[in-house]
């Protein structure tokens, strides 16, 4: 029975990745700093531990020989949290001390494959001005110009787990994850990223009310449904392919045509009230085009079939919390 280590397992995708290894007939052990929010996690072990301390990383990793490590524990979350600048400090420095201390342990005890999840966040900001963008090929991270702090640690930690391939013979596989969504991730709080927070606000609001949105709503993005990542992640580890790669839609929709595809679902008539503030970049689309030719497979899915799985799901949540409470909510995507 092969042995996995997932980190961030109490999080959004390494709560999902659990479920898949699990069905799959590995044996998980997972680990966060925190329990999962929205589940029990499937986890054979679930150990609460901060990664940011190396004693943590060693103990986790000593005891059982591993034999796939993914690393996707981050501080992260969306506009909200990544692009106002407040938090540069603590994401860079808390990402940065689990990603070297988990490679380095991963190296210590020999783990023989290890998945890196990084982001569509490294790319260039002018790579990235024009709405209508075509879609970025993985080779246009260099030269390197993110437009966000956490887009240059996850530039880093890139770098730093390939120098640890190149160096110490480990099999290594990264990924750019593109705006993934599903049920069972942040959908309030302030972490949370465009679909969940659209789905919240539209679940919230009544028939005929409105909801905010940042800017003039005609920024356009790609969202992934988990299980296309979580398909996408694993035929990665499978393969003899490094990476990075891209693992995205390129189905581009700007952030209102979101919005009125979210309240086509939830058969609401819901105004947009644009408001200030931060956007992040203007046009952002995965590229295929790799992955199909290194893993023989792309995402297909539609974004309304995710949409409408996640949709059913945050409005469940919203009747749980409460729709008053969900209306205070500050946030917006
Ligand atoms: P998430 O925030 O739900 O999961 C990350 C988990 O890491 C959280 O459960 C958090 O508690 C845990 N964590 C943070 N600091 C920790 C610490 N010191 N010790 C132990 N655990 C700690 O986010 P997610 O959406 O599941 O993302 C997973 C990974 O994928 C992250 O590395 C993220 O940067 C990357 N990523 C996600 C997206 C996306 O759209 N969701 C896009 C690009 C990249």
């Amino acid at each position: 029975m092969k042995k996995a280590l997932v980190c961030g397992a109490g999080g959004f995708i390494g709560g999902h990745l659990v479920k898949r290894l699990k069905s799959e007939g590995y044996w998980v052990r997972g680990v966060d700093i925190k329990q999962h929010e929205y589940c029990s996690s499937a986890a054979d072990e679930f150990i609460l531990g901060d990664l940011r301390e190396q004693t943590v990383c060693r103990a986790i990793t000593n005891d059982v020989r591993f034999d796939e490590l993914y690393q996707l524990a981050a501080d992260m979350g969306g506009a909200g949290y990544i692009f106002t600048g407040e938090n540069d400090a603590v994401v860079m420095h808390n990402s940065a001390t689990i990603n070297l201390n988990m490679i380095e342990e991963a190296k210590n005890t020999k783990i023989k494959k290890v998945f890196y999840s990084s982001s569509a966040c490294i790319y260039p900001e002018e790579a990235q001005l024009d709405p209508q963008n075509p879609g970025l090929p993985e080779e246009v991270a260099y030269p390197a110009n993110p437009d966000s702090e956490y887009g240059w640690e996850k530039l880093f930690s890139e770098r730093l787990y390939l120098s640890y391939q190149r160096n110490y013979g480990m099999e290594v596989h990264i990924a750019r994850f593109h705006n993934i969504f599903g049920p069972e991730g942040t959908w309030d709080g302030g972490k949370e990223k465009a679909p969940a927070a659209i789905c919240r606000k539209v679940a919230a609001a009544a028939d005929g009310g409105e909801i905010e949105i940042w800017g003039d709503g005609e920024q356009t993005r790609t969202f992934l449904y988990i299980d296309e990542c979580l398909e996408g992640i694993r035929r990665l580890m499978e393969s003899n392919f490094p990476g990075p790669i891209n693992i995205g839609s390129d189905e581009l929709i700007t952030i209102n045509d979101l919005a009125k595809l979210v309240m086509r679902l939830a058969k609401k008539h819901v105004g947009i009230k644009h408001i200030e503030g931060p956007l992040g970049v203007r046009g952002r689309c995965s590229d295929n085009t790799l992955i199909e030719k290194k893993l023989g497979w792309r995402p297909k899915w539609p974004l309304a079939q995710g949409l409408e799985i996640t949709y059913r799901w945050i409005e469940e949540q919203v009747k749980k919390k409460g729709v008053r409470k969900c209306l205070n909510e500050t946030s917006v995507f």
